[in-house]
């Protein structure tokens, strides 16, 4: 690996060394639940534009949604991934994972529904219409690696897996061969 990010995690929940912009759309996980899934999404802010801050905004509530047609379908959501990958392959964590994030929505897993209860949420900066970088690739297998190392991961997925009458991302051009799975 070109860039190892060498990551750890504390006892709060948050990874050492990384950029955290705190998000206040989580809640508290149910007493005793496992973390048992790693959810893989892709995410653009405009749709199918890259590189400005704006999923940073939105996962903050700080988003304007005057600054572009399309958010104002969406004027007032509240979500939030614990973790975004940018396309440059930087981390930037928004909830500890000891709490539960708001990323996956209506979903389900085996027998259970509601997945944000009992899983890790990884945003990637992408589409459907594109491929992701190499470097989201190695930080998201680092990231996987030291999850696994945490919690009793069961399973990989994608947001589309566990909520396949709503959503499609990671989408098409996510490359599952390159996903390691420290299991
Ligand atoms: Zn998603």
């Amino acid at each position: 690996m070109k860039s190892p990010l060498s990551l750890t995690l504390d006892k709060t929940g948050f990874v050492k060394n990384t950029r955290h912009l705190k998000s206040p759309n989580f809640s508290l996980r149910q007493p005793n639940v496992q973390i048992e899934l790693i959810v893989i999404h892709a995410i653009s802010m405009p749709p199918d534009q890259f590189g400005g801050s704006d999923i940073e905004k939105l996962f903050t509530n700080k988003l304007n949604f005057n600054d572009h047609p399309f958010y104002k379908t969406i004027e007032n959501l509240k979500v939030s991934a614990h973790f975004l990958i940018k396309r440059t392959g930087e981390l930037i964590q928004f909830v500890s994972c000891l709490n539960k994030a708001w990323h996956a929505g209506a979903s389900h897993w085996r027998e259970k529904t509601d997945c944000n209860e009992f899983s890790i949420g990884i945003e990637l900066e992408g589409s459907d219409k594109t491929d992701f970088t190499e470097l989201q690739y190695e930080h998201l297998n680092e990231l996987i690696k030291l999850l696994c190392q945490h919690y009793p991961i069961k399973d990989i997925l994608g947001h589309s897996d566990i909520a396949p009458d709503r959503k499609t991302d990671p989408g098409p051009n996510f490359n599952w061969n390159k996903i390691k799975k420290n299991r």
